[in-house]
Formats: C-alpha cells, structure tokens, sequence
C-alpha cells in the first residue's frame, strides 16, 4: 500500500519538519536565514520554502575552522557562520541512513545531556508493522536499542504471539533520548523528536502501527483520552492506521491486563492480512 499522508497529515508533517529544521540551524549556529533569496529554479519540490535548502558554503576563509555562507544583498543580514555542517535537507526529504545520523548527533533538546547513546529505532526498515513505544529506559540507553529491558522481552513475546518475529517489525520511539528518572516527555522535547518518528514511519511505510502506552498512543492521537478508551479499536497516524494497547511495562504490572493485549493483538493481525489480500 503507497503511503498517501491526508492534506492535515501533510500539512504536520512540513510544520514539523520546518521546526525541526529551524531548531537544527540554531543548533548549528545560523542566526540569519536572509529572507530575500529568490526561489531555486532547480528546486526539485515546489512545495518546500527556499529557507529549507541547504545554503552552499564556500571554503572557509584562510585562519578559520568554518566554512561560511555568502551574505544577502540586504545590508543587515551578515555573513552565517556555520560552525559544522547544517543537515543536508529537511528530515523529509533524508534517507533512513542520513536520518540515523542526524538523530546520532541531536542535541536540540536538554535530553542530550544525559543520554549514554541515541535510540534510534531498529528492525526491519520495510516493515509491515511498527511498533511505537514512549522513549528509552536505562536498558535501551545503555544498549542504544528500543525495548531491550524486562518489558521489551514481553514485546518480543506479544510480536512472536502473532506468529512474526522481532525482527520481521519495526520498532521505535516517540522520544529518542531517556528522560532523566524516567520521567514523563515534556512538550518541547516531543516537539523536537516526534519529526524523527515521523520520517522513520514515511520510509518504513508500515501498514500498521501499534502505539505502546498512554503516552505513545495520546502523543500522536493528539488526545488526553486515557489508553483504556483508546485501545481497541484503530486510529490514524500519519495517514497510517494505528492501534493503541496497553505498554509491556504496564502489563508486567498488571498482568490481568494481558487479554486486553491479546485482543487488540488478533485485531492487528486479521487488520494485516486484510490488507495484503
Ligand atoms: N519503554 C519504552 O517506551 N520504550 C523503550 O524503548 C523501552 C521501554
């Protein structure tokens, strides 16, 4: 099934690219983006402002480290001084490789600081299924690996449940960086990840995507509605239906709650070969 984001899906997906992009560029030391250029005439997508093309450095002045943008024709926009290289272009327009890379090095947000390694994602990059969970614990920090901990080997189990394995699924984070004592995400720092979840989802293309836990399933159903209104029936995420069921974790808690997994589980699994009939 081609992956065909509705126009309000689009229209996320570019507001969170541009902000990723702006966030990228004040990391990367830009502090003018002259607002005068005229559009490329190659410019392969129409769609994309002139702002989000990678400006051409030219060599870096004799006795300095960094390479440098020519300045505008406006009198006050100066020189850009791009301490290293900007990324190559908008998230959405990077390879799986170049967005693995990118994220590598994010430091847009306070979570940088304490991360032992980036959690990137992991699995089968052509996916039919997709697993979303909240962001890594100590485990996945120390391993760089989503869901590596007690309640990821219960994922691995709910996956093989299914008759997959781990890795015939994809399977990443909202959050890429452990939140300090596990604490919940805060809006800035889903702000400046979520683009990345968003990019993995436009290249995996899965079919479907099964949202762990509360705060997996209400970030990107955009609802406060509690995960035992949401399970059980699909949503849509990126134009991509979307299953919401309860986190391993909780289910290592509360492992009443496991049936309730199973069912949403099945849903999936008859959703999947519906699909591919
Ligand atoms: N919980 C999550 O939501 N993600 C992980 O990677 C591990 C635990």
């Amino acid at each position: 099934m081609a992956y065909s984001p509705s126009p309000r899906d689009e229209l996320r997906m570019l507001t969170n690219d541009l902000r990723a992009y702006v966030e990228a560029l004040r990391v990367w030391g830009v502090q003018h983006i002259p607002a005068d250029q005229p559009p490329e005439p190659s410019s392969p997508d129409p769609k994309v402002a002139p702002a989000l093309h990678r400006p051409q450095p030219s060599p870096a002045p004799r006795g300095t480290d960094h390479p440098t943008v020519p300045s505008a024709s406006s009198p006050d926009v100066q020189e850009i001084h791009l301490p290293i290289e900007p990324p190559l272009a908008p998230l959405s327009r990077l390879s799986f490789p170049e967005l693995e890379a990118v994220a590598k090095q994010c430091t847009a947000c306070r979570l940088h600081q304490g991360r032992t390694h980036v959690v990137f994602g992991v699995g089968n990059p052509h996916a039919e299924l997709m697993f979303a969970g909240e962001a890594p614990g100590r485990d996945e920090d120390l391993q760089g690996e989503p869901f590596v901990g007690r309640a990821g080997q219960l994922l691995t189990r709910i996956i093989e449940a299914i008759g997959m394995k781990r890795q015939d699924v994809y399977i990443a984070n909202v959050i890429k960086c452990r939140p300090p004592n596990n604490r919940n995400p805060e809006a800035d720092e889903i702000a400046h990840c979520e683009p990345y979840l968003i990019r993995q989802i436009a290249l995996v293309q899965p079919r479907l995507i099964v949202a762990l836990g509360t705060f997996a399933a209400q970030t990107l159903i955009q609802t406060k509605l509690p995960i035992s209104q949401l399970r059980g029936r699909f949503h849509t995420y990126q134009g991509v239906k979307l299953m919401p069921t309860f986190h391993p974790a909780f289910l290592l808690r509360n492992p009443e709650r496991k049936r309730a997994v199973w069912e949403d589980m099945q849903m999936v699994q008859r959703e999947l070969r519906q699909l591919s009939t």
